[in-house]
């Protein structure tokens, strides 16, 4: 029988070490590849009424750039403008069916300040112990740390489209990439200076590999497989009985921290 466990993942994107604790379950393959059940794209995508139509439209195209460039429709953005949710007292509790993409003007107490964005992912584990162990994503959200300067002609400020490329990565289950000879928008940090303009040819291998999409693939519809199951849903993501919690922590310093259930495990490139 397959055991269900939990993980939260947070990506952080230049921050300090820190974390917050959550329940503990039992040990889990941190090498385990995460992605979402593919029957289940595409992912509606809700921002928070706080962004402006400009802001707004910068993360719609950072969204839309993996589609784009992915050669598939991995999400797309509501016109339905929800509250923001950055700052819910348990950071848990954006489990709640709704991916979105928050504007933190307020930054959460939990969330390390020097964080400039943050992806939560929740999933469950599958074929745990095994050498094909893998986890299928439920639940995503990016908050967006707004105290700091998002205005790219700030000679500090950071790049709204950039950011969300790269929180969108996560989001749809990729790690970083600390191989700075591949062109990717997945590296381990963003500086105020960085500017990407789509997901690099690194990165469309990755989440095409990831996700089945072939060349003959492209705008066609796949064939069912008889592997195919429907995506678990959150009702039963949330009766597992075992949770763990994942964090990557990305230093402005291109580091990138991990931690399993608030244990320390390395710092070196981790595939999620
Ligand atoms: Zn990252």
């Amino acid at each position: 029988m397959l055991r269900l466990l939990f993980i939260l993942t947070l990506f952080y994107s230049c921050v300090p070490a820190q974390k917050e604790s959550l329940t503990t379950g039992a040990a889990t393959n941190p090498n385990a590849p995460s992605a979402w059940n593919k029957a289940g794209f595409p992912k509606q995508i809700y921002l928070s009424r706080e962004f402006s139509d400009n802001e707004a439209a910068e993360l719609t195209k950072a969204v839309v750039s993996w589609n784009t460039h992915g050669g598939f429709t991995f999400s797309s953005v509501s016109s339905t403008k929800v509250n923001d949710r950055s700052s819910v007292n348990n950071l848990n509790s954006l489990f709640d069916g709704e991916f979105g993409i928050y504007k933190a003007v307020n930054w959460h107490p939990n969330l390390p300040s020097t964080a400039l964005a943050v992806t939560q992912i929740f999933g469950v584990r599958q074929n745990v112990g095994t050498a094909s162990e893998s986890i299928e994503i439920v639940e995503g959200d990016i908050l967006i740390n707004w105290t700091f300067p998002y205005a790219p002609t700030n000679p500090y400020g950071y790049d709204l489209f950039t950011v969300t490329l790269h929180e969108m990565g996560h989001f749809l289950g990729l790690g970083h990439i600390t191989n700075y000879a591949l062109q990717s928008v997945m590296y381990p940090s963003i500086g105020y200076s960085t500017f990407y303009l789509r997901p690099g040819s690194e990165d469309i291998r990755n989440i095409r590999s990831k996700y089945s999409i072939g060349v003959q693939a492209l705008g066609a519809r796949a064939p069912a497989s008889s592997t195919v199951t429907a995506p678990i849903t959150k009702e039963q993501a949330q009766n597992s009985p075992d949770t763990v919690k994942i964090i990557l922590e990305l230093h402005s310093d291109g580091t990138c921290k991990h931690y399993l259930n608030d244990q320390y495990l390395h710092q070196h490139h981790v595939e999620l």
